[in-house]
């Protein structure tokens, strides 16, 4: 086995999380030359929850970065068609190109990560699996200049930085120690039960609502179709905390007898994930010497499947303003986040709460389009002012 090699004593960046936000960030700035290093206290490939569906925004960035193709080759399928079943009612979209974006795609997490993060490496971050944060080190008039860490090679290790990025996900470590306050609170969320399984016929991604149910069908790596169902807030202990077998059965029959039908033909693999559901939240994003990136910053109901796009999007939004090296860049970054996101996040707190009857739940599917139409129209408008491509 190689040793790890010691750390810098300073960094231009430090990175707490090594997924789609921190990998991310990483390669883009370590593309434009920056010093970075990567932590993250889980296993490089490891697995994350997520039922995988990168929307437009999302596979724009990973066609800019020039990651499309290894996405692919990790055999991700190409999907072209999306279905959305309200009740009897079929609307079938073909994906049409934009902005160079042909398909979509939905990766699993071991691929999608760990293609961010080999990138990142290649691009020139140090990148660590398998250590932790312990604290951030500020200096007395509160600048973060530095974070310890918890490396099992080396112990407790002391490093400096220009800056400490966030990428730690929901639950950061980083927002906590920096205080960093919530401006706005979802007031729904839903509960998640998701499992894989071969021997669906591939349809694309497919979206299933009834008044108080939801599910989906998405296809991802090697012919393996991701089947969650959304469960509202008030059926979460009795359907995902009791019995996530009956309970995710249960749902599946309750949104569609015909998607129940089609499960009980195919080949379950692994067993049933189930996620409680968490308010979304809003959180101030950057500091003197710190910022957040990712769910990190801002996280909202999984529902309307976007929050990888988001941590995408925001990668690029944040490693422009870093690179500016400037607090008023910094505080644009999260000014930029904020508009992109405050329509998204209302849309996905009114869809999470199942308050809605058919006609609603198609017009908020409206409005998400549109949300999201401006959002892919806003980036590919945005001039790379970096090299984003290898
Ligand atoms: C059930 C469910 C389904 C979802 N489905 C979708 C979907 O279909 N499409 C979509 O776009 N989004 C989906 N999401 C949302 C998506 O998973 C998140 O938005 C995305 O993972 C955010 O990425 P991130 O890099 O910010 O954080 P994370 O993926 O949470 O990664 C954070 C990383 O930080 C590391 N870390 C945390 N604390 C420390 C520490 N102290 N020291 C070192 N490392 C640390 C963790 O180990 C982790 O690897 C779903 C979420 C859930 C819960």
């Amino acid at each position: 086995m190689t040793a790890s090699p010691s750390y810098r004593d300073t960094y231009d960046a430090i990175i707490v999380g090594a997924r789609c936000a921190g990998a991310s960030t990483a390669l883009l700035l370590a593309r434009a030359g920056a010093r970075v290093l990567v932590i993250d206290r889980q296993a490089l490939g490891s697995d994350r929850i997520s039922t995988h569906a990168l929307m437009r925004g999302g596979v724009l960035q990973l066609l800019r970065w020039g990651l499309l193709p290894k996405i692919l080759a990790a055999q991700t399928p190409r999907i072209t068609q999306t279905v959305f079943h309200y009740g009897d009612e079929d609307i079938r979209i073909d994906i049409k190109p934009e902005h160079g974006v042909e398909f979509l795609c939905a990766p699993r997490r071991t691929v999608l990560d760990r293609i961010l993060v080999e990138a990142a490496v290649e691009a020139g971050a140090d990148v660590r699996h398998n250590v932790s944060l312990g604290t951030l080190i500020k200096r007395p008039d509160g600048r973060v200049t530095g974070v310890t860490l918890q490396d099992p090679a080396f112990g407790s290790v002391t490093v400096r930085a220009g800056i400490v990025i966030g990428a730690d996900g929901r639950q950061s470590m980083v927002a906590r120690q920096v205080g960093a306050s919530t401006y706005a609170v979802g007031r729904h969320f839903a509960g998640v039960a998701y499992r894989y399984f071969d021997g669906i016929h591939d349809q694309g991604s497919r979206w299933f609502f009834k008044p108080g149910a939801s599910a989906g069908v998405v296809p991802t790596n090697d012919g393996q179709h991701c089947v969650f169902v959304c469960i509202p807030k008030s059926e979460i202990a009795s359907k995902i905390m009791h019995n996530i077998a009956d309970g995710y059965h249960a749902a599946l029959t309750e949104n569609s007898e015909t998607l129940s039908r089609e499960i009980e033909g195919a080949r379950p693999s692994g067993r049933i994930t189930g996620f409680a559901g968490a308010p979304g939240h809003m959180r101030t994003s950057q500091g003197r010497g710190w910022a957040l990136v990712g769910d990190a910053g801002y996280f909202k109901d999984p529902l309307t499947a976007h929050g990888m796009t988001d941590a995408l999007r925001d990668a690029e939004i944040l490693a422009r303003a870093v690179l500016q090296g400037n607090e008023r860049a910094l505080a644009l970054y999260q000014e930029e986040r904020d508009a992109l996101s405050h329509k998204l996040f209302a849309i996905t707190d009114r869809i999470a709460s199942f308050q809605w009857d058919m006609a609603d739940i198609r017009s908020l599917h409206m409005g998400l389009q549109a949300v999201m139409k401006s959002e892919v129209d806003h980036m590919a408008s945005v001039a790379p002012r970096m090299p984003i491509a290898a």
